[in-house]
């Protein structure tokens, strides 16, 4: 039997349900709750992943904290199911997510992955070739800039921390956090510059 990933979803949810052990309904909720939350950053989103960006941009002693320990740093925003990393950009490193296997995605931080992270052209061509797949994205890196592609599993996610943008000194977070885009959390964009 072929089915598709929503086939087994419906099936899994069904077989829950009929054994009492889900409520549709409830599932229903929470997805409408997640769906809600991304417009205003409260649960998982862009918008949220944005304002940790933001305060660590901003906050020196939260960046050592988020670096250090993500997971515990992040848990005043969003408890994070499965070990996050957050890996900083520097003008020497640049630092790329994928998950080669599936669609491992920092979604505890970020909501759900995009489509473009979860096909089989970027999963496969991202490791052996970081820099075309980044130029593609629009991405021109400087040739002595080391570039890392990080592998996420199903124990172990990433979050791309990427450099504050130049000529932004005194900038409020809620300033700095509409530069953050998806892309440059996941390293296959630059955050934007105004
Ligand atoms: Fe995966």
């Amino acid at each position: 039997m072929n089915l598709t990933p929503e086939e087994r979803v419906e099936i899994l949810e069904r077989q829950l349900h009929d054994q009492g052990h889900v409520d549709p309904d409830t599932i229903d909720a929470h997805i409408t709750a997640i769906e809600e939350a991304t417009e205003d950053g409260t649960g998982p989103s862009t918008a949220l992943g944005a304002k940790v960006v933001a305060r660590a941009w901003n906050d020196p002693q939260f960046r050592a904290r988020l670096l250090d320990d993500a997971v515990a740093a992040v848990a005043e925003y969003a408890s994070q199911a499965v070990p996050l990393a957050v890996l900083a950009d520097t003008e020497a490193v640049h630092h790329v997510i994928v998950c080669t296997l599936c669609s491992c995605y920092p979604s505890g931080l970020l909501g759900n992955p995009p489509a473009w992270y979860k096909s089989f052209e970027y999963r496969s061509r991202v490791v052996r070739e970081p820099r075309a797949v980044l130029a593609e994205f629009g991405m021109e890196l400087p040739e002595d800039m080391a570039l890392h592609v990080h592998d996420s599993t199903a124990e172990q996610r990433y979050l791309v921390l990427p450099m504050r943008p130049a000529g932004t000194q005194g900038w409020s977070e809620e300033r700095l956090a509409a530069l953050v885009t998806r892309d440059s959390m996941v390293g296959t964009g630059w955050p934007l510059s105004h």
